[in-house]
């Protein structure tokens, strides 16, 4: 059962998805993963800031036909922090495009990058769930994302506005990179909306683990 659908922690844990680079990568016991490119790491993984290297694609195609590999990710687009954005979009696409052929949620960072995300789903029209994760936006921008169709994870940080009008079968939770255990999390969400989360979280992330 997936309740944190991100997390950065060392495994074992059991209710989370632990993200990670494809370098390197073994599964470990029943632990679910989600392997992806992070756009920060774009310098590293590319070759002459252009194209990803052939040995890191393989490494991370090979990895995530793991079936303990649960998503694709976390890839994305980040204007503030990420590299060239023509890199950034290249790397993007070519791990949507994995997720869809795997079968497989993808998950998203993405920094003042809606109407690129929203842009390209519309192009690629995917049937694999699109998951912006560590939402913490404004209102505005989660409208965008759910009239694309996209899920939103929320973490520790996040705007209660936001929480407030995104529909209950499109929310998840995630404890990132926060100290925070995902129960503190998720309370502080129903607190905020006033309404109990936990079943619906815990519903919502079988997305995860389809088969089970
Ligand atoms: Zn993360």
């Amino acid at each position: 059962m997936v309740i944190d659908c991100h997390t950065h922690r060392n495994a074992p844990d059991p209710h989370a998805i632990i993200s990670t680079s494809p370098i390197g990568f073994v599964a470990q016991g029943s632990q679910l993963w989600s392997v992806g490119l992070h756009p920060w790491d774009l310098g590293l993984f590319c070759a002459d800031n252009l194209r990803i290297k052939d040995e890191i694609w393989v490494e991370l195609v090979a990895s995530s036909a793991s079936p303990y590999v649960a998503a694709i990710g976390e890839c994305g687009i980040d204007l503030s922090h990420g590299g060239l954005l023509a890199t950034q979009m290249l790397a993007f696409r070519k791990q949507a495009l994995l997720a869809e052929r795997l079968k497989k949620p993808l998950i998203i960072h993405a920094v003042k990058a809606h109407d690129i995300i929203t842009g390209m789903k519309k192009d690629l029209k995917p049937e694999q769930p699109w998951i912006i994760h560590g939402f913490r936006n404004k209102p505005t921008i989660a409208e965008i994302y759910l009239k694309a169709g996209c899920w939103l994870s929320f973490g520790e940080k996040f705007s209660p506005e936001a929480l407030d009008i995104t529909p209950p079968d499109r929310i998840l939770a995630e404890t990132d990179e926060s100290q925070l255990s995902i129960d503190t999390i998720i309370m502080r969400l129903e607190e905020s909306v006033q309404k109990s989360l936990r079943e619906t979280i815990i519903e919502n992330s079988k997305i995860f683990h389809p088969y089970e």
